[in-house]
């Protein structure tokens, strides 16, 4: 698969390379087009064992090319603002796609997160786009949470933003805790009301992981956040969880990204997600 074409008439940044300008025109070239979709994971409460969240993941639906993953073109987008442009259309995306699910069920506490980089965040238009989207679609601020991950260091004056997104009555969470691109330093930092911990390298059988993870809770729950524990493949893993207090779980075992479509039956069904099969995603 090849995300190099050049659509679109080039704007050059100095400096910028030839291949990355190409695929960032392409990125701009998809936005504009409607070629972005969102996909939704869902997010169990461990606490009723219901799913009371969905996180929103970013797709490119090329023409001709199988669905592009996050991971071919978001590092790209990172390097310049066209990322606040993907960051926008994805939170008024998302908006929408509450706002529909409101209307379709009638209960206005199903939760939607976004994943928001930190060069979005380093930008005072991070709070007029989350703001705009709140507007446009009349859904409650509480029902929109924005993971943030730091693959972009995160400036000064983004903790002046945060709050002003916390103002808002949005949700804030730190996302890949323990990764090394959020540690735990970041936790206490940033003004959060939760945060997510990846399981892939999180094995309950080593006790030395089985360690590191009751330590990141711990250190999460004396400030005051919920946890949710994602990549979930395992039962031993959701098991660990329970164990451990975490309050929400996400992964393949729970269920597979999928497109609103295919989740709007079982929402106005209130049927639980099935966990699709491994190659059910495209
Ligand atoms: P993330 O926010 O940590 O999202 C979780 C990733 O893990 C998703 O990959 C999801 O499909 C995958 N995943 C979920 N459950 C499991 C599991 O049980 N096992 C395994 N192995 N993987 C699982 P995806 O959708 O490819 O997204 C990758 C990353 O791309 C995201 O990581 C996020 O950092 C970024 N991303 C996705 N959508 C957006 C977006 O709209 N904006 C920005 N800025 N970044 C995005
Ligand atoms: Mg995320
Ligand atoms: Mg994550």
């Amino acid at each position: 698969m090849s995300v190099h074409d050049t659509s679109g008439t080039p704007d050059r940044d100095p400096g910028e390379t030839d291949l990355q300008a190409s695929i960032t025109h392409a990125i701009a070239h998809a936005i504009e087009h409607d070629q972005l979709v969102l996909h939704y994971q869902p997010i169990l409460d461990l606490r009723t064992d219901s799913v009371h969240a969905y996180e929103a993941l970013v797709r490119w639906n090329r023409p001709d090319v199988a669905l592009v993953p996050p991971a071919e073109f978001i590092p790209v987008a990172e390097t310049s603002d066209l990322i606040c442009r993907v960051g926008a259309w994805v939170i008024d995306r998302a908006a929408r796609q509450l706002a529909d699910w409101n209307n379709d069920t009638g209960n206005r506490r199903l939760i939607v997160a976004v994943n928001i980089s930190g060069r979005h965040i380093n930008t005072p238009r991070i709070r007029d786009d989350v703001a705009a989207a709140l507007q446009a679609h009349d859904i409650d601020p509480g029902q929109l949470v924005l993971e943030i991950t730091e693959t972009v260091h995160i400036d000064e004056h983004a903790m002046d933003h945060l709050n002003e997104l916390r103002g808002l009555g949005v949700g804030l969470s730190l996302d890949d805790v323990g990764t090394g691109h959020n540690t735990i330093d970041q936790v206490s930092r940033l003004p959060l009301d939760s945060i997510k911990i990846d399981l892939t390298y999180i094995d309950p059988t080593t006790p030395a992981l089985r360690e590191t993870l009751q330590q990141l809770v711990d250190v999460a729950h004396s400030l005051g956040l919920a946890v949710c524990g994602e990549c979930v493949e395992r039962d031993d893993q959701l098991a660990l969880l329970r164990s451990l207090g975490v309050e929400a779980a996400q992964g393949y075992l729970l269920g597979r990204p999928t497109t609103a479509q295919e989740l709007d039956g079982r929402l106005s069904r209130q049927e639980p997600p099935a966990g699709e099969p491994p190659s059910g995603e495209s």
